[in-house]
């Protein structure tokens, strides 16, 4: 017997996706951990459970493109457990990692880079917290690695190549080189930009990027310190890359790349993460809080800025979800316009700067979020709150 779920009276359904923000549709079926159909309340609802949204809106889960976990749900960082969980009740059902960095006493040489980017993935593989997906092992580049490494890892499942910058491989003709190995293996691979992060770091302007051209250019707005607009500017011109803007960063740079990106007509390359846990810690409403910035300061509509959080993201790192569409896994969010606000939906609020309310979550088409801990409670209340 398949399970179904038919979620009803939708207020606002948005896609993920910048050609068709916002569906003509105020109804989702569920079935088997995807989404079956798209349509209208009175059509879709059958046999099936249903979850009343009462005029709410429902999106896709969103994605946090920058995500420094270690094993399990335990940050050595900043020394707190079930902070994945806690990104779960701000909306993030999917994270991806930037690197393994925090762990301690991490390899570094290529025996152990290796084995700590495959461990990472396979625990993480195995462990979902709340059902969220975390895309982990990300490979760091210590100097020694061959082609044979990024492939031998490819086919074990590892897909990311961590914030270049941070490991030992520093200058641009090793990292371009095993950069475009990582590509030919099917990877994608994330170039730390702007100030330098922690002491054994180090800072990286756009000339290093554009010799690398990775996939993403990291924290244009700071991780924490901003690079200069005119370098993401060349970035843009000079290479394929997403730019990130995350929530540890420069407020008004997020502003500046915001505008930067949608004046050019490539809002497609715009991406969102917290890159957390940082020394600003861990941010469970950081994706949430970054998507405010970038729509009440960057002047994006509601709907747009949910694009750059969710299908954006899930297109520059080709991973499913970040999208309403048939087949793809039901992990979405319902949520609204926080009470008090000066706005009437989730839209609005983000577009007012204010962080939306959450809900509802539901990863693989199970409610596993039905009143957020960590957001304030919504205007509407759906039928299965609290
Ligand atoms: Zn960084």
């Amino acid at each position: 017997m398949s399970e179904q779920t038919v979620i009803t009276n939708i207020g606002t359904l948005l896609s993920g996706r910048l050609d068709e923000p916002v569906l003509d549709a105020d109804a989702l079926l569920l079935e088997d951990g995807a989404i079956a159909a798209i349509g209208h309340t009175a059509d879709l609802r059958g046999d099936a459970a249903e979850l009343d949204a009462k005029g709410t809106t429902v999106l896709p889960g969103l994605v946090d493109n920058h995500v420094h976990p270690v094993m399990g749900d335990y940050t050595p960082r900043q020394f707190q457990s079930s902070y994945l969980e806690g990104y779960v009740h701000g909306g993030v059902t999917t994270v991806v990692s930037a690197g393994e960095v925090h762990t301690p006493g991490r390899p570094k040489e290529r025996a152990g880079t290796k084995a700590l980017a495959m461990l990472a993935h396979k625990t993480f593989t195995a462990f979902r917290p709340l059902g969220a997906k975390i895309h982990a092992g990300a490979l760091l580049l210590e100097d020694g690695l061959t082609e044979d490494d990024f492939a031998e890892l490819a086919a074990e499942g590892v897909h990311l190549v961590g914030e270049i910058g941070i490991s030992s491989v520093q200058d641009a003709p090793t990292a371009a080189q095993m950069t475009r190995w990582a590509q030919a293996a099917g990877m994608t691979v994330t170039v730390h930009v702007g100030g330098t992060s922690v002491p054994t770091s180090r800072s990286v302007d756009a000339a290093f990027v554009v010799e690398v051209k990775p996939d993403v250019a990291a924290h244009v707005n700071g991780g924490p310190t901003a690079a200069a607009i005119d370098d993401v500017a060349r970035i843009l011109d000079e290479t394929d890359a997403v730019v990130e803007i995350v929530h540890n960063g420069n407020v008004r740079a997020a502003r500046d790349v915001t505008q930067l990106v949608a004046d050019r007509g490539q809002l497609h390359r715009l991406v969102v993460g917290t890159d957390s846990p940082a020394g600003t810690g861990v941010v469970p409403l950081g994706v949430l809080r970054t998507m405010s910035w970038i729509s009440a300061l960057g002047g994006l509509s509601g709907p747009v800025t949910v694009a750059t959080a969710t299908g954006n993201t899930t297109a520059a790192r080709r991973i499913p979800g970040g999208v309403i569409a048939v087949g793809e896994p039901a992990d979405l969010v319902v949520g609204d316009a926080p009470d008090g606000s000066q706005a009437g939906d989730l839209c609005a609020a983000l577009e007012a700067g204010d962080t939306p309310s959450i809900a509802g979550v539901l990863t693989d088409g199970k409610l596993v979020v039905t009143k957020s801990r960590n957001t304030p409670p919504p205007l509407r209340r759906p039928s299965f709150w609290g």
